[in-house]
């Protein structure tokens, strides 16, 4: 079976991997370098249980802030409050307690195994030292604030997300001593990971389905090619590729490619943002985030990364510097002896975010030849691995564990 796969982000590469490694001829088709998208700067956090959806009961009451906070942890530009409007339509009615439900238990599915499924690949690629197995840790102030979150913990303990209440400063920095901060209520994570460097792992997962066989070119796509009512291929500047099957994994900009074949999806990019410091001179050996503005202060090869807030702001808008500086606010809070400067520039980077927070996964029924593996939001190296593992089965057989209806990209109508 030839393949092609659009887009070599990280969900592109190992769903590539898995391919090539079931015996697929697959080419790899990206106008950018390997892993240099999302997947290069995000925070790095493997959380297979983070099961929650974004938009939980309660979201609309959030809305008005994210209108008027420039500085909030999410923020949604006046000028862009149009274009965003139907999405967030869709998303606070994706928060009704049911549906919720619903997309955790598919979110349990999908991402249930996503530590195992990262060690599989990294392991035959020779490179167990990109992920940290040590957990993840989140900051509270005290009791009021967790309660705001209560509802999302339990329902990932409820899906068997294991959690330990970590009562006092002290007990916190028996885990981590380098924080300072008036923090009085840790949730320590064990069974979460994280990864060292994703920009490296997706340049070894990218080698990796070179070693097996498989090509990787730089060509953007500039159109997916079809012939009797079925995808038969991709276009590039170079003419037809042709193909058995083709893969969307273009993250945030799959969209693009789905509206010629009259297929509309909700697709809207989260802006997000990381700082590097490579000298911050604080140790740490997991990801913390301090629940105020929930950025990610991740310990990377080269240095602390801190990663996180959301913009809404679409894929052509220059980046906002200020939203990265915010992040410098954020370590100071939990780690005020911090040393900040040397820091290296700023980094912008789209998530591809769908309404209801579960990715587009598995064939499109109206379009034969075509499969699709995008938008997964906030959890997309998290669920990278297990993505590809589940296509490559649903591809090649045998067929997988995972119901892929929840996933399917007919729910948008
Ligand atoms: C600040 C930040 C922090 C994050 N932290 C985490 C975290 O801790 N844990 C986690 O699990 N996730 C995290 N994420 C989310 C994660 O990074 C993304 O969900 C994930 O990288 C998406 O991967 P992708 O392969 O779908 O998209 P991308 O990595 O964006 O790759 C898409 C690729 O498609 C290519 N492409 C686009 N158009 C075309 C075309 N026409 N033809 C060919 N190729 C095309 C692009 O060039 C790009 O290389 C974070 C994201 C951000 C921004």
């Amino acid at each position: 079976m030839r393949v092609i796969v659009v887009g070599a982000g990280i969900v592109g590469l190992c769903t590539a991997w898995h391919l090539a490694r079931g015996g697929a001829e697959v080419l790899v088709l990206d106008g950018q370098a390997p892993g240099t998208g999302a997947s290069a700067g995000n925070a790095g956090a493997i959380s297979a249980g983070s099961v929650a959806p974004l938009a939980m009961p309660g979201v609309l009451k959030q809305v008005p802030q994210m209108l008027l906070d420039p500085d909030g942890a999410l923020h949604l530009p006046a000028r862009y409050a149009l274009r965003a409007a139907p999405w967030l339509l869709r998303f606070v009615a994706s928060a009704r307690p049911a549906r919720v439900a619903a997309i955790a238990e598919a979110l349990a599915g999908l991402l249930f195994g996503a530590m195992e499924q990262h060690r599989l690949i990294l392991a035959e690629e020779g490179a167990l030292d990109l992920i940290r197995e040590t957990g993840q840790l989140y900051l509270y102030r005290d009791r009021a604030q967790y309660a705001k979150d209560a509802g999302g913990w339990v329902l990932r303990q409820q899906h068997g997300m294991r959690v330990e209440f970590l009562e006092g400063l002290p007990a916190i920095q028996a885990l981590e001593p380098d924080i300072r901060g008036d923090y009085q209520l840790g949730l320590f994570i064990p069974d979460q990971g994280s990864s060292v460097n994703p920009l490296r792992q997706a340049q070894v997962v990218a080698r990796g389905v070179e070693r097996l066989g498989g090509t990787i070119r730089q060509a953007a796509v500039t159109a997916l090619a079809t012939e009797g009512g079925r995808v038969t291929g991709a276009m590039t500047a170079a003419g037809l590729e042709p193909a058995d099957r083709v893969v969307l994994a273009a993250g945030a900009w799959s969209a693009r490619l789905l509206a010629p074949l009259g297929i509309k999806v909700p697709l809207e990019s989260q802006r997000g943002y990381h700082v590097m410091l490579p000298e911050a001179g604080i140790t740490l050996q997991r990801p913390v985030v301090p629940a105020d503005r929930k950025a990610f202060i991740s310990p990377m090869e080269h240095g602390l990364r801190l990663a996180g807030t959301v913009e809404f702001g679409g894929l052509e808008h220059p980046p906002t510097p200020r939203r990265a500086e915010l992040l410098l606010r954020d370590l100071a809070m939990a780690f005020p002896q911090a040393r900040t400067e040397g820091m290296r520039e700023f980094w912008m980077g789209h998530r591809p975010c769908l309404p209801d927070s579960l990715p587009v996964l598995g064939p499109v029924a109206r379009w034969p030849g075509l499969w699709c593996a995008f938008g997964h939001g906030h959890l997309g190296l998290t669920g990278s691995a297990p993505t590809g593992a589940i296509l490559a089965q649903a591809m090649l057989g045998p067929a997988p564990n995972l119901d892929l209806a929840p996933f399917a990209v007919e729910r948008f109508g």
